[in-house]
């Protein structure tokens, strides 16, 4: 089967998320399994600065948006781990310091460069490589569906192609004025509901699903949830009446890059069969934290935080529980995270006020991410929502106990043997449930046991890739 990819992130190459480590690993093991699988990605400038060696493999694209309105992109070319890694090259558009936005906001031209990367994207399908499926990633991948079923409706280029769309979270959903279709050269029919016209604007995210032949989403529960008001962000009746074709597939984590045995940014190497390591690593993570690490310090729980600094992850439970927790146990607390400032904010205040004890790194740092994962006792994560979540897969491997709150992957992913899970989005429920994880702490032998349970669990990318195998093949089928 021939698989083209299309998003706005993949790792090494552009990430602020979870979304990268999908699109970094996925690929790859679905070609491992046999599959010819590409990516079309924006070549922005951290791109370029780790595709040193891409290829331009088309010069001059040429895009038309209307009959007087046209950019030009070139294409360039990177393979992989099997990979053909396709990236659209547009300086005027990707050549910035971030990907989606800098501390005044997102970037303005943001509905025109990813409209670009859905049509660059076309222009792959026609000239370097056709596939069979055609897999898009979130609202920036959107337009690609749309385009193909209005737009080039009848080429037939574009005949027998099938479309799936993965929703990786549902809070993003592309949102912009009607007046941008004529920029993006969609007709004016597509601001209707049954289209593209979402609550008195346009989504990208909408157009994807609605053109959509199949619609993913990155757990069960969360599959389950958005279909919900609580959890839906206005598209829960869309994803209701899309139900027989939407499913979850839980992700699977990139074991060679987070595992104790290898992991070359931790202090030591560990494994459920030896832990010793990670006494090691719980050392270094204080000291790389800039907190105490005498005995007494490393008897003492250390719970770690790696997380976008937004609403959606449960800052402000953690705002609610955190002096009373500070002041009524012993333990320790470091936090390594970028997003929202009013977070960032309140995390330093209460370093402040426990300098000893609580420490931030505000800063997007994956070598730090390494060491929280491996010198971590306990991993928090009390998100408001959670579609799939990969720290806490980490956690797992790792022998750091999750406490997380009971929602979309989270709850897929964690069992009370592996660690402690509370239900209603309260400071109460989720102070019980740290309450229940800093008793449980001293009791090495279950303690122990909890850890080893986390680290025998197997999530690794085969068996995800093997149900998006499926649904494809079910997809050409049809
Ligand atoms: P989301 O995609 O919602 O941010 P996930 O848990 O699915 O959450 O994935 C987050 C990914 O981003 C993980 O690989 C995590 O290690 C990484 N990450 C998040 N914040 C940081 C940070 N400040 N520094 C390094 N890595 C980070």
């Amino acid at each position: 089967m021939k698989i083209l990819m299309v998003a706005s992130e993949a790792a090494p190459y552009a990430k602020t998320g979870g979304l990268a480590d999908v699109l970094g690993a996925l690929p790859a093991a679905l070609a491992a399994g046999g599959d010819q699988v590409g990516v079309v990605l924006p070549y922005y400038r951290s791109a370029a600065a780790k595709a040193q060696h891409s290829q331009p493999v088309y010069d001059r694209m040429e895009l038309w948006f209307s009959p007087t309105r046209s950019y030009h992109v070139g294409i360039r070319r990177l393979d992989d781990r099997g990979v053909s890694f396709f990236f659209v090259d547009a300086p005027q558009f990707f050549d910035r310091p971030a990907l989606y936005g800098e501390s005044n906001g997102d970037y303005p031209d943001n509905a025109i460069r990813f409209a670009v990367l859905c049509r660059a994207a076309l222009g792959v399908v026609r000239s370097l490589f056709r596939p069979d499926i055609i897999h898009c990633h979130d609202w920036q991948a959107g337009l690609v569906a749309p385009y193909m079923k209005t737009v080039f409706r009848g080429d037939p280029t574009f005949a027998g192609i099938r479309n799936v769309m993965t929703v990786h979270n549902l809070g993003y959903q592309g949102i912009y004025g009607r007046e941008v279709l004529a920029e993006i050269g969609l007709p004016r029919e597509m601001y209707n509901p049954a289209r593209m016209e979402f609550w008195g604007n346009l989504s990208y995210l909408k157009a994807g699903i609605v053109y959509a032949d199949a619609l993913t989403t990155v757990s069960q529960g969360y599959a389950r949830e958005i279909q919900t008001p609580e959890y839906g962000f206005g598209m829960d009746g869309l994803l209701r009446s899309c139900a027989d074709v939407l499913t979850g597939i839980v992700n699977g984590v990139d074991y060679s890059e987070w595992n104790p045995e290898t992991d070359p940014f931790t202090a030591a190497r560990f494994s459920a069969a030896d832990l010793s390591g990670k006494v090691a690593c719980k050392a270094d993570l204080l000291r790389t934290f800039g907190l105490p690490d005498d005995a007494a310090v490393l008897e003492r729980p250390l719970i770690g935080i790696v997380s976008r600094f937004a609403s959606q992850k449960g800052f402000d439970l953690i705002e609610e529980v955190a002096v009373p927790l500070m002041e009524q146990r012993e333990v320790s607390l470091v936090v390594l995270g970028t997003g929202e400032l009013r977070y960032e904010e309140m995390l330093r205040a209460l370093a402040v006020r426990y300098p000893a004890r609580v420490s931030v790194r505000a800063e997007f740092n994956n070598a730090v991410a390494h060491k929280v994962e491996a010198g971590s006792d306990m991993f928090l994560m009390p998100s408001r929502y959670e579609p799939c979540g990969l720290n806490q897969i980490y956690s797992l491997r790792y022998g750091t106990v999750p406490v997380v709150r009971a929602t979309g992957g989270l709850d897929d992913t964690i069992d009370e043997s592996t660690g402690f899970k509370f239900a209603e989005y309260s400071a109460s429920a989720l102070f019980h449930a740290l309450n229940a994880a800093l008793d449980a702490f001293p009791d090495r032998e279950r303690w122990t046991q909890m850890m080893k349970n986390g680290m025998s669990r197997d999530h690794s990318w085969g068996s995800a890739a093997a149900e998006y195998g499926a649904l494809y093949r079910s997809l050409i089928a049809d």
